[in-house]
């Protein structure tokens, strides 16, 4: 491959690489696959599973527990140190298991947001992956594109590239066809768009010149960047927790070892093993690989619903958002688009037909060629035939135009391309010389505001009015016009006055139903939903009452917004759902104006210039589908649909999420709590341990690795969706929380004490009561599960004590785990526990429901205030 093509000319370039403004044929572009390999770089060294096994011990909760597990083995007490391995090895496994999840949760994502490119391959306009290009492609580059491959460009308007992955300058350099000096830096080669480098203006044709670790960024050992880190602010912030309240048990089981043994005078070894035993139960040793796995399934949740997780604090903000502002086009409505009516100095036409066919009828008939030829060639779009179906390669408004072409039988045969003005949301209008056997022609199409003002030939006013009154219908209007040029560029200049009007065309993109639900779900769930489109103010109007946005009548303009001051924008923000003609900048300007109002922002985007208003928004969501690759980079969120009831889905998940990460935290401090006290008490008091130690290191390991898991795979809960908003910054563990550690631990106190001395009274054996204890703490922990379960709600539904198939599984491991060592003769002499009879069985589990029904009955009496 020409390392020099910088230097060379075009025909030269094609030339060297075999290929033609055609480009390849798709034979010899897999065989070029075959020679060159993917267009890929190659992928950061991933840690082997055996070392990221051995990397889950590398903490300092383990270092505690392989502490605790040696002074047991130093002192032959086997059992518990095979008990407290078997916590360290669960630990890891858990630990090992999240991981692989995390990392197939950010893998399966990376591939969804691959790289894709225009090409032509064949004489016609595909989109392919770009890891599928190969040398001597020709690409298609479009403002917000990122450059697939290094590019010899054969065909550049206005293009700037901003180049900043590759030489670290931010600034944008204009880019164009003529060969660059030989010897040029590679900042100064304006004839190449390098791989992984942004269009930030301008449209170009490029040959791929290098591909793979062939381009200049592959050459500078770029790798791809390796998998992110599975963290959020929230599990940072329980990290932390975590860390301190480790600490303060380590602290208090320092406190209680010497308490114990001074004053209490247990014997050493004895009281050390009780508080090796209280350390280990009362430290949440599994809660971060717990939460990390909530996450990760959460990811997944929201990938299956198209929303693709860009940042992962966007698990958290997304939940949280009060207010959505949606595009219009594509998101509300379907981006399928078919052109339904024209109206020309003729007078006025109806179009039929079904989606991109070019076949139907227009009626009345007319001479509508000259218009016809307008829509095919001021046009970038292309129509591809799949047996009776009919796609769209590009815009698909532009498609319609095409099929509307198609229809009046204007087929562009024989013109070619010489020059372009290409479409930006700001400016609204494109505009195309071509040239052909009837000489030269400039076509533009755009905003009937920008294009009917520029025609010297009508009433303004008139036609202005009748556009006015297609948007109206929801129908989204263009205005055509044309001229001969002067020369073999467009002169804007000459364009004002000089153009000739051929008609308005309008054209009908229906909503989508589900987004009509979503839009419905928005409003029981709190959340405001605000349309901004470049569209015309009376087309938004009508397409917001379809979708029943809640104030479809109230439009400010783009021009209203920039004759407000920020002051007064705030104010009339809240009161507007609909924001039409607006250019991107407007959108920064009412995310600030949300914000202000203490709301939490979702903003979706598509273009290049959408990228701030992504980044400030609270949850910056780009458009998989039509979004530029800018976009995707700025944005929080991906729709892999570019569908608003993805946006809603997603908001779903997260709130879910963020449920299923406070029932993971409100399950686990309680059982800990309860289980801590139980034994403090004990040894404050100076009694006989309610639960031995080895017991209590039993049911830390079999409850946390069950119980403890099951709540990350917990559903969205059926109000989830009829609640507002939590407020940004509502804590993790809000007050009921904290109360909730406190009453749960509290009443388990109350029942394994109370059931052990119900059970030394009646003259059992100190051996039978505590197995009696140890199975009481294990009862309240499964009930404890399922209250919890419905942290908002009653719990004593259908749904929610039918529960699901992870719960159940995990209930049927720990009763069967608790059977075991009660009543199999091996691990009684292991446990040191006897078989309980089948009356005080009932007892426990009688004492366990009469828990569960306090519980509830605390949770009943909170809801009914709430109200
Ligand atoms: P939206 O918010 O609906 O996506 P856009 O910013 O894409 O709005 O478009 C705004 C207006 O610009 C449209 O109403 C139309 O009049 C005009 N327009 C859109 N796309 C094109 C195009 N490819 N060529 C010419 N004009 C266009
Ligand atoms: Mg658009």
């Amino acid at each position: 491959m020409p390392h020099d093509s910088h230097s060379r000319t075009v025909e030269e370039c094609l030339a060297a690489l075999d290929s033609r403004a055609g480009g390849l044929e798709p034979a010899e572009a897999a065989e070029r696959l075959e020679r060159y390999g993917p267009n890929r770089l190659p992928e950061g060294q991933r840690r082997g599973p055996l070392r990221r096994f051995l990397a889950q011990f590398n903490n300092v909760l383990i270092y505690v527990l392989l502490a605790a597990a040696a002074v047991t083995a130093g002192l032959q007490y086997w059992v518990d140190t095979g008990v407290i391995l078997a916590v360290v090895l669960a630990n890891a496994v858990i630990g090992f298991l999240q991981e692989g999840r995390a990392e197939a949760a950010m893998g399966a994502i990376r591939n969804m947001l691959a790289l894709r490119a225009a090409v032509i391959r064949g004489g016609q306009r595909l989109s392919l992956e770009g890891a599928a290009l190969v040398p001597g492609d020709i690409v298609l580059l479009e403002p917000g594109d990122r450059v697939p491959a290094d590019l010899r460009l054969i065909a550049a308007n206005g293009l700037s590239v901003q180049e900043a992955a590759l030489t670290g300058e931010s600034v944008p350099v204009a880019k164009d066809v003529a060969p660059a000096p030989r010897d040029a830096a590679l900042g100064d080669r304006h004839s190449m768009a390098y791989s992984g480098t942004l269009v930030t203006q301008g449209t170009a044709r490029g040959l791929v010149v290098a591909t793979g670790t062939a381009t200049e960024i592959g050459r500078i050992g770029q790798l791809l960047s390796g998998v992110e880190k599975l963290v959020t602010p929230l599990i940072e912030q329980m990290n932390r927790f975590a860390s301190w309240l480790s600490l303060l048990i380590l602290l208090v089981s320092g406190l209680m070892l010497a308490y114990g043994y001074y004053v209490a005078h247990f014997a050493f070894v004895e009281i050390l093993m009780t508080v090796v035993s209280l350390a280990v139960a009362a430290i949440p040793e599994g809660l971060p690989a717990v939460l990390t796995i909530t996450l990760a399934i959460g990811v997944q949740a929201m990938a299956r619903r198209n929303a693709i997780v860009r940042r992962l604090h966007a698990i958290e903000t997304i939940g949280s958002v009060s207010v959505i502002c949606t595009d219009k086009t594509g998101t509300l409505t379907r981006n399928e688009m078919m052109v339904a009516a024209a109206e020309t100095p003729l007078g006025r036409f109806v179009v039929e037909g079904e989606g991109y066919a070019p076949q139907g009828r227009v009626t009345p008939e007319g001479d509508l060629s000259a218009l016809g030829l307008a829509a095919a060639l001021c046009n970038d779009a292309h129509l591809r035939r799949e047996g009776a179906d009919w796609h769209c390669e590009g815009d698909p408004m532009e498609g319609a135009l095409l099929a509307f072409a198609g229809k009046l039988a204007a087929a562009p045969g024989g013109w070619t391309r010489r020059d372009a003005i290409p479409f930006d949301s700001r400016h609204r209008f494109m505009a195309v010389l071509s040239a052909g056997a009837g000489g030269r022609l400039v076509h533009v199409k755009g905003a009937p505001e920008r294009v009917v003002p520029m025609c010297g030939d009508i009433d303004h006013a008139l036609w202005l009015d009748r556009a006015e009154a297609m948007a109206a219908q929801g129908q989204r209007v263009l205005a055509l016009g044309a001229m001969e040029p002067a020369g073999d560029g467009i002169d804007e200049d000459a364009l004002q006055g000089g153009l000739r009007f051929l008609g308005l065309i309008g054209l009908i993109d229906p909503p989508r139903p589900e987004a009509v639900a979503a839009v419905a779900e928005c409003r029981s769930a709190g959340i405001r939903v605000k349309m901004i489109t470049g569209d015309h103010a009376g087309t938004a109007a009508a397409i917001a009452a379809g979708i029943g946005l809640a104030q479809p009548d109230r439009v400010l303009t783009g021009a209203d917004l920039d004759r407000m001051d920020d002051a007064v924008l705030e104010h009339e923000v809240i009161g507007t759902d609909v924001f039409a003609r607006t250019s991107p900048e407007h959108k920064l300007r009412l995310v600030a104006a949300l914000q202000a109002n203490g709301l939490t922002v979702a903003m979706t985007g598509d273009g290049v210039n959408d990228a701030p208003a992504l980044k400030r928004a609270d949850a910056g969501i780009a458009m998989g589908l039509k979004g530029s690759e800018a976009a995707k980079e700025a944005a929080d969120l991906v729709l892999a649909d570019d569908n608003f009831a993805s946006i809603v889905a997603a908001v779903r998940e997260g709130r879910t999420v963020f449920d299923n990460l406070r029932k993971v935290i409100a399950w686990t401090l309680p059982t800990n709590a309860g289980e801590a006290l139980t034994v403090m008490a004990a040894l404050l008091a100076g009694h006989a341990l309610p639960v031995t130690a080895v017991q209590l290191l039993w049911v830390n390991l079999i409850t946390a690795t069950t119980l403890g898991i099951a709540l990350a795979f917990e559903p969205t809960e059926a109000g989830t969706m009829r609640r507002p908003p939590r407020p940004r910054d509502a804590p993790v563990m809000p007050g009921v929380l904290v109360w909730q550690v406190v009453l749960v631990g509290v009443l388990f106190l109350a029942a394994v004490y109370g059931l052990f001395s119900y059970a030394i009274d009646r003259g059992y054996p100190l051996e039978l009561a505590q197995t009696m204890a140890m199975n009481m703490l294990v009862v309240l922990e499964i009930f404890h599960l399922f209250f919890v379960r419905s942290l908002y709600d009653t719990s004593l539904t259908w749904r929610a004590v039918r529960g699901t198939r992870v719960i159940w599984t995990m209930v049927a491991i720990v009763t069967l785990a608790q059977f075991t060592i009660t009543y199999v003769p091996v691990f009684q002499s292991m446990f040191g526990t006897r078989p309980i009879s089948f009356g005080d069985g009932l007892l426990i589990v009688g004492i366990g429901a009469a828990f569960f029904a306090l519980t509830e009955i605390e949770k009943q009496i909170r809801l009914q205030f709430r109200r």
